[in-house]
């Protein structure tokens, strides 16, 4: 997609720091972290959010996510996480290509808003 900041990511037009990458997904740092750690793990086929996902790419983030629990120990999160993902306007979703934010590296507030 044109104009999206993610897929501009993805291509490696903006850059970002990568922790992970494959032809399905990449996992980058988020440059504003709202926690120790902040990653956002983005599929690399643009779509804008749950509500868009065909059943297909339902199927390859079943996937991704599956990737990532066996990724924890190396990414920091041994003690924990917390998978978020916004959408719309209620949510404050900013950037309009699905992305999970995978927040931990410390404890985290019992309040999730
Ligand atoms: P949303 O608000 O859509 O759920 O999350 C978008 C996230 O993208 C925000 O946490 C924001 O900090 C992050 N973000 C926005 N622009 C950039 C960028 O250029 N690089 C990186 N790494 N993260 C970004
Ligand atoms: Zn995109």
């Amino acid at each position: 997609m044109e104009n999206c900041l993610f897929c501009k990511i993805i291509k490696g037009e903006i850059p970002s720091s990568k922790v992970y990458e494959d032809d399905e997904m990449l996992i980058f740092k988020d440059i504003a972290p709202q926690a120790k750690i902040h990653y956002l793990l983005v599929l690399k086929e643009h779509f804008a959010n749950i509500c868009e996902m065909t059943e297909s790419q339902a199927i390859i983030l079943a996937r991704c996510l599956k990737k990532l629990s066996g990724m924890v120990d190396e990414l920091g999160l041994q003690n924990g996480f917390r998978l978020v993902s916004n959408k719309g306007a209620d949510a404050c979703q900013s950037v309009e290509h699905l992305h999970i934010h995978i927040l931990g590296g410390e404890k985290l507030s019992e309040k999730m808003a």
